[in-house]
């Protein structure tokens, strides 16, 4: 036996850099041959060793690591087809690439050789070029082979360790293999052995299968390197798990997909679980709702309710005390949820439930939002019952971080009707919760019929509030400002009205909220300053209003916020030609304090520009003090609600008044009482010192017209009280 070397160029085929050069065995019996061929091959950069008999051979294969055997069939005693199944005998040896070297005219050795596990043939003499283009050939096949072998036993260690499932699919015969974890995934029977495809895709939700089918037949057709596509199966009756199924296509010599394999995973978990308080999530809860709905329309007397829940101000906690105490908070409101759900609560009845009531369901829906479905429940008594008991749960203090926290929940209630869908008792659910939600929160409604029609009636609302700017549908109206000390007006407020072509005029409280919530109130409010501006120019014009005398304009929380209000209004005024000195802006307290920062700049800017700011609504909106030193009002304008029924003196009200009087001194703003009805009344607010009234005992908001004449005209003297 011997041993070549190699010491040129690594041959093209080498396996790849670094590696060793392949390894050749030579078998053939005559020295002349061995020696000629194993210098060339050497020359080519294999490393060759040499064997002299079929024996010499096999002890060299048991020795040393060969990656190809080049194998003369004609040798004396162990003849080369002896060999090559002594090769193909041993599990070592088994897929060893082996090249027969016959002489030309022993075909049937060659399909002999064949047979019995022989990869290829040279014929004698040797051809070196179609020896090396044989053995390349060998040597890459082989590679290809253990690479395969080696990531298969990878992908199956990986798939053990992932809990993944596997399966096989051949094309051709639709026989399809899986493996047992696969089987349980899908909840196919274990025993059966022999299967198609179609016991997976029988198995699929009807909404999923034509995306699994676009998945699969894109990746058959070569349009993506990987199958993956995440789908519902149906596990049993009611019940489906979501799994994630991935493979790859092996394909033919003619790029056609033969077989495809890979693997199948169960994602149920991250699908329909809120991660963070492990209730079902929407996803799973739309799915029980529909399947509610199905039991329903079979047996209609069994009915039940969905729960819209929202937590009340939960943003404020977020906001005050960070995510991470938000978050412990909705974990520790979802188990109180539950146990509310279930009764378990002491301190409340149960709810008496029936041996089937048991498909209740709470959900999170994403941020402070619950769901539940109630199942059994036939009256808005027995759902408010439950609704009422988790509104209770709620109001004990929570204890996150070391905090007291207290939290209310709102709640809307929709009862199912035979044939409504899952949009509708969600939809329902929701208008009764935005009712709960302005009826003052931490309580439940119950959806009616007319909450659907003052719905409608509010998104009729929305779009003909849409067309009433441009359509000119607003008019102004003035309402004056009297001094106390001498009874002369000083000034107006304008105040908004609509004029609506079917439901005649509208007050704010009316169409305010809604220009706010859509935005709307941005022209509507510009609109404003122009009109007044135009309605001052005509007053001075004709001389009836004096040098001093200011119109007021109220804003909005949502005008405030608009980056470009103070040049906006800057621009209307300089176009009118009004002296800015003329306006006054009134904010209401709570807007203010809503965004003091925006609020402060704004007033800051408005003031450079030489107009004046009121604080409107004053006492209603729990102002900082501190606040207040900075944002340099004019005005105080003291809210109605403090002008009580006189008659009774209200000593709360009263000390407020003079509070707010004695605080506008300190900030050397002016006050204005508002909403003086009666003479007692005003004798009141001026025997605390008000600087100014406004009500209805002067005067109602007007048309401009008789505004002239007010001027002139003697206002009522205060009864003495
Ligand atoms: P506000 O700014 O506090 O306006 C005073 C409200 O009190 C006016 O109601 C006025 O008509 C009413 N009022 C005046 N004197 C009396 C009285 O003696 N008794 C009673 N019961 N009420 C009296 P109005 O006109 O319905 O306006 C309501 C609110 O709508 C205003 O409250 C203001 O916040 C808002 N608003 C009115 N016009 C506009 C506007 O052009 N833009 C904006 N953003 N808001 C406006
Ligand atoms: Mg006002
Ligand atoms: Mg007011």
């Amino acid at each position: 036996m011997h041993t070549a070397s190699p010491h040129s160029p690594a041959p093209a085929d080498r396996l790849a850099a670094g590696h060793p050069a392949p390894h050749i065995l030579l078998v053939d019996d005559e020295e002349m041959n061995r020696d000629m061929l194993s210098r060339r091959l050497a020359k080519c950069g294999y490393s060759v060793t040499t064997a002299a008999s079929g024996r010499e051979s096999l002890d060299a294969l048991e020795r040393s690591h060969v990656d190809l055997v080049l194998l003369d069939v004609q040798m004396p005693g162990m003849s080369g087809l002896q060999v090559l199944e002594a090769i193909r005998g041993a599990e070592a040896t088994a897929r060893l690439p082996v090249i027969m070297v016959t002489a030309k005219t022993q075909s049937d050795d060659i399909v002999v050789a064949l047979d019995r596990g022989a990869n290829d043939y040279v014929t004698k003499p040797v051809d070196l070029s179609v020896a090396l283009a044989r053995i390349r050939t060998q040597l890459a096949r082989r590679h290809a082979e253990l690479r395969l072998v080696e990531s298969e036993e990878r992908y199956a260690l990986a798939v053990q360790g992932s809990n993944d499932g596997l399966w096989d699919w051949k094309i051709a015969t639709d026989e399809a293999y899986f493996s047992p974890r696969c089987k349980a995934i899908m909840g196919l029977d274990d025993e059966a052995a022999s299967m198609t495809a179609n016991a997976w895709f029988d198995r699929v939700h009807p909404d999923d299968f034509g995306r699994l089918r676009h998945a699969l037949d894109g990746h058959l057709a070569g349009l993506t390197p990987q199958f993956e596509n995440e789908h519902r199966v149906r596990v049993s009756d009611q019940q489906y798990r979501w799994v994630l199924a991935r493979g790859v296509a092996v394909r033919g010599p003619d790029r056609a997909p033969v077989r495809v394999a890979g693997s199948l995973t169960d994602i149920t978990e991250g699908k329909v679980a809120d991660a963070l308080t492990g209730l079902p999530n929407r996803v799973l809860f739309l799915d029980r709702l529909s399947w509610l709905l199905e039991r329903e329309a079979r047996d209609p007397e069994r009915h039940f309710a969905v729960l819209f829940l929202d937590l009340d101000r939960f943003k404020d906690v977020n906001d005050s005390l960070g995510h991470h105490a938000g978050d412990q908070l909705l974990i520790e409101a979802a188990r109180r949820l539950d146990r509310g759900l279930r009764g378990t609560d002491p301190a409340s009845a149960a709810r008496p439930r029936t041996a089937t009531a048991s498909h209740d369901v709470l959900a999170r829906f994403g941020g402070d939002e619950f769901a539940i479905a109630l199942d059994d429940v036939r009256t808005a008594t027995e759902a408010s019952r439950v609704a009422k008991r988790l509104v209770d749960v709620m109001l004990e203090p929570f204890h996150i971080d070391g905090q007291e926290i207290f939290i209310s929940v709102s709640i809307g209630v929709a009862l199912s009707t035979p044939g409504c869908t899952s949009e509708d008792l969600l939809r329902d659910a929701d208008t009764a919760l935005y009712r709960a939600k302005s009826a003052g929160r931490c309580r439940w409604e119950i959806f009616d019929g007319k909450m659907r029609d003052q719905v409608i009636e509010r998104v009729k609302l929305e779009a003909d509030l849409r067309h009433a700017v441009e359509r000119g549908q607003f008019a102004l109206l003035y309402q004056p400002i009297v001094s106390l000390a001498d009874r002369t007006v000083k000034g107006f407020e304008t105040l908004l009205r609509w004029d609506h072509p079917e439901r005649g005029r509208i007050a704010p409280i009316d169409f305010i909220k809604v220009a706010e919530d859509t935005g709307l109130i941005v022209p509507m409010g510009l609109w404003v300053v122009d009109e007044v501006c135009r309605q001052i120019r005509e007053w001075e014009s004709t001389g009836v209003i004096a040098e001093q005398f200011t119109v007021s304009v109220n804003l909005s929380t949502r005008q405030l916020a608009q980056a470009d209000l103070v040049d906006r209004v800057a621009a209307i005024v300089r176009h009118h030609g009004v002296q800015p000195t003329r306006l006054e802006f009134e904010i209401t307290e709570s807007a203010m304090m809503a965004n003091p920062e925006v609020a402060r700049r704004l007033v800051g800017d408005m003031k450079m520009l030489g107009f004046r700011i009121s604080l409107d609504d004053f006492g209603t909106g729990y102002s900082s003090l501190s606040y207040l030193q900075h944002f340099a009002v004019d005005r105080l304008k003291i809210d109605r609600s403090f002008l009580t029924d006189a008659t009774t003196p209200d000593w709360e009200s009263h000390g407020i008044i003079a509070a707010v009087i004695a605080l506008a001194r300190h900030l050397r703003a002016d006050v204005v009482a508002e909403g003086i009805e009666t003479s007692s009344q005003l004798a009141r607010v001026e025997a605390l010192g008000c600087d100014f009234g406004q009500g209805y005992y002067f005067a109602r908001p007007m048309r401009p017209k008789p505004v002239a004449s007010l001027l002139e005209m003697a206002l009522p003297p205060a009864d003495v009280a």
